[in-house]
């Protein structure tokens, strides 16, 4: 009976918690498969990981979670057309999980003429300009379309930086679109939780304000919860400042997602503040800009002293493009603009990304965390 409910609804189970940080291992279980947290999604805006292909996500690199997002579907092809043909994971021919964002964050990214209201947000496709209304319930309606598995409510998601006042103003229109949500979620998903949804924390970069949100959230009893409104220009420290107060409050046995983070060096700073889930475009942004992770820091591919060398980016790393190729060719494949270049620079970069996050997952497990913690300090430290 267990074992069958875990396989069709959205669950969350702790393995284990660090006695010393807020660092957890779990297993978050969805209808598309169990995925081992801490984890790391990667970013496939158009219903594409950039440069790879779903064999190599989901076979080679072991990718079980991937983000896509709604603002980009909705607009193109539409959540309808991709409802008639199945559904986003038919669609895109991906067997594992799918987490989508809410739109929210596109629209007032991306979209230059957007007003804001009560009711929702209207805004311009940045497409072909035509004017468009998310609300809180459309955009949960759209994401069921599309058949995620895990859905993010409607927020706000103010610039860097926001008076105090604006910043309150719109964290309380952010926790009523999240209660609207929320509602047209429970009336409309069904029963058992297939497709799961997450509010945002919002709050800009106001301690109190992000306390008064969560616990505005926690009254909801979502499945889940999101820390948004980072990596919005704000120094470093105020990112993991903002996500600490968060994850406090924040119900234990319930995942937190923190949105758009980070560098790799960051990565076990957020997991040690108790954050389960994490996104971000830089290792596959970065990777086609010619800036790749390894274990023993950066490497600027496109420097002239790997022209000759014969080293794979990264000796320590099991991925396809390490096992194949030198630094040299990737430097040759860079300069010459190949297509190639940016899928065998992409897969090491998410192998990083990946092996970075099993590394922490291992360390939590293992008891050894803390002095995990210890060693990326101290390596990040030597970076700077
Ligand atoms: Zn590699």
């Amino acid at each position: 009976m267990r074992l069958q409910s875990k396989l069709t609804q959205f669950s969350f189970e702790l393995v284990a918690e660090c006695p010393h940080t807020r660092a957890r291992a779990g297993l978050l279980h969805t209808p598309h498969g169990t995925i081992p947290t801490p984890v790391f999604m990667p970013v496939g805006t158009q219903a594409s990981v950039k440069g790879l292909n779903q064999r190599d996500l989901a076979e080679d690199l072991g990718v079980k979670i991937l983000l896509a997002n709604t603002y980009h579907l909705y607009l193109r092809p539409g959540h309808e057309a991709i409802e008639r043909m199945g559904g986003l994971h038919r669609f895109m021919s991906w067997p594992n999980s799918i987490l989508t964002d809410s739109g929210g964050f596109q629209v007032f990214s991306l979209s230059g003429l957007r007003q804001i209201s009560e009711d929702g947000v209207l805004f311009h496709s940045h497409l072909n300009g035509d004017a468009h209304t998310f609300t809180p319930e459309s955009t949960v309606d759209v994401q069921l379309a599309l058949g995620s598995d895990i859905l993010m409510a409607l927020d706000e998601c103010p610039e860097y930086p926001v008076t105090r006042e604006y910043a309150r103003e719109s964290m309380l229109r952010t926790v009523r679109w999240a209660a609207r949500g929320v509602d047209h979620w429970r009336r409309t998903a069904g029963q058992p939780v297939r497709h799961a949804l997450f509010p945002i924390v919002q709050g800009s970069m106001f301690a109190d304000l992000r306390c008064e949100c969560t616990r505005a959230l926690v009254d909801l009893d979502a499945p889940g919860y999101a820390i948004g409104g980072l990596s919005v220009g704000e120094p470093r420290p105020i990112s993991l400042e903002m996500a600490e107060v968060t994850a406090e409050i924040l119900p234990r046995e319930r995942p937190r997602y923190a949105m758009g983070v980070g560098m790799p060096g960051e990565l076990a700073e957020y997991v040690a503040r108790g954050v389960d889930m994490m996104d971000c475009v830089l290792p596959s942004r970065n990777a086609r800009n010619g800036y790749l992770f390894t274990s023993e820091g950066r490497v600027i591919i496109k420097h002239a002293r790997y022209k000759e060398d014969q080293a794979p980016i990264d000796p320590a790393c099991r991925c396809y493009t390490c096992s194949r190729y030198s630094r040299a060719y990737l430097r040759h494949l860079f300069l010459s603009g190949e297509i190639l270049y940016a899928a065998l620079a992409t897969r090491h970069n998410l192998q990083r990304y990946l092996d970075i996050m099993g590394q922490i997952r291992h360390a939590i497990i293992s008891g050894s965390f803390p002095e995990y913690l210890k060693t990326v300090r101290a390596a990040s430290a030597l970076a700077e």
